[in-house]
């Protein structure tokens, strides 16, 4: 079986993310970046992120942090609530220190000479319980403290 991309899609990573990582494909849609940029937490690939925010540099301490969120965390999964033209709303679970973590954001994006960059975003403060009971964040289909739950400290 194809290996499933990480942006839970339900297609292949080679049919949806990995070429856009791998710059052989430009994403079409603002919600194609998202998710490749949600992989590329996923695979630990700050080069990408750096490459496709628009206007910012990052100084050498944001890229460690960058990168050790990224490598220390467990990417769990990627709801994609609604996307626009040149918006994407969406939740990501995953672990850090462990701890459960679900960030929930609004992010805009703009094309500039056909390429989509991420502008920035409103992140949503919301407070999530995460029943033991209740099917894991990550799609597993497991009740979460069978699955997930297992990874906090
Ligand atoms: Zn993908
Ligand atoms: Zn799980």
């Amino acid at each position: 079986m194809d290996k499933p991309c990480y942006c839970k899609s339900n297609k292949a990573f080679f049919q949806c993310c990995e070429p856009l990582l791998r710059v052989l494909k430009v994403p079409s849609t603002a919600e194609e970046l998202m998710r490749s940029r949600y992989t590329a937490y996923c695979l630990g690939d700050v080069y990408y992120l750096q490459v496709t925010t628009h206007d910012h540099t990052w100084s050498d301490q944001e890229l460690k942090f960058i990168q050790d969120w990224a490598d220390n965390s467990i990417w769990q999964h990627l709801d994609v609530l609604q996307s626009s033209e040149d918006t994407v709303e969406f939740k990501a679970y995953y672990i850090f220190e462990g701890k459960q973590h679900m960030h929930h954001e609004k992010s805009r994006f703009i094309k500039v000479n056909d390429l989509w960059k991420y502008v920035d975003g409103e992140v949503y403060e919301n407070k999530v319980k995460f029943m033991r009971n209740e099917p894991c964040v990550c799609g597993s289909g497991e009740k979460y403290k069978r699955c997930c739950f297992k990874k906090l400290q």
